[in-house]
């Protein structure tokens, strides 16, 4: 029986980092959810496309060629064909995916993709609707959240780390708007689970995070052996 983990949370809450260490150390593949919608995000850029128009997207998401391949144990993905794992990574793209993200035909068929991903082996899939939507049967299922003040703060360091210089009040505002997006559209939102463990890492380590999910991991197991 395949034991993956759900972890679904807003952006900036550390989900990609923790869903990363967690993958290693409990041997299952990761994947991250966000840069499908990324990489079709970028597609609509290069076609001039305005995102928020259903009817403009759609023609998009029917000719784009979006694939998600490993390269070691590192997710990659693919637009036609070309490399896109380090383009998608700029807050422009981020920006764009919240866009393409809320509307109905586009989530359907990346739900589809992401359900083949975890369809024979044990994942750990980060996103927004994946306890939700994707993988309402998971074998565990957190909620990653943190205060948007913290969220700000580490989304202002990987910003400088791009030689990008903004002003803790202008990450915190792009936070909110991207929070209110993706927690007000109609399919999918950003929206805990019922079953989801909720866990809050504001002031907490990378390494108190792990240790809290890989300790709710294992006495799961704990208990399903016990079944
Ligand atoms: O997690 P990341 O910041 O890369 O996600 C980019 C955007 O993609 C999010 O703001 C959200 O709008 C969208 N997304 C989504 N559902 C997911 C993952 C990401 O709608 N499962």
């Amino acid at each position: 029986m395949a034991q993956s983990i759900a972890l679904d949370g807003p952006a900036g809450a550390g989900k990609s980092t923790i869903a990363k260490r967690l993958a290693a150390l409990l041997g299952l593949k990761y994947v991250d959810t966000g840069a499908m919608y990324r990489t079709l995000g970028l597609a609509c850029t290069r076609r001039g496309v305005d995102a928020t128009k259903e009817e403009e997207v759609i023609p998009v998401l029917q000719t784009a060629d979006i694939r998600v391949g490993y390269v070691g144990d590192t997710q990659h993905v693919y637009l036609d064909g070309e490399d896109v794992s380090t383009l998608i990574r700029t807050d422009e793209a981020g920006a764009m995916s919240s866009k393409v993200s809320v509307h109905p035909p586009v989530r359907e068929k990346m739900v589809d993709m992401q359900r083949k991903l975890a369809d024979e082996i044990s994942v750990i899939m980060d996103g927004r609707d994946i306890g939700t939507v994707v993988l309402p049967n998971a074998f565990l299922k957190v909620f990653l959240t943190a205060s948007v003040e913290e969220r700000a703060r580490r989304r202002r360091q990987d910003y400088l780390l791009q030689g990008k210089n903004k002003t803790q009040e202008e990450v915190e505002e792009e936070i909110r708007e991207r929070d209110y997006r993706d927690s007000h559209r109609e399919v999918g939102p950003l929206k805990q689970a019922e079953d989801a463990i909720r866990v809050d890492t504001t002031g907490l380590s990378i390494e108190q995070v792990v240790d809290t999910i890989r300790e709710l991991y294992e006495n799961r197991q704990k208990e399903a052996a016990n079944a």
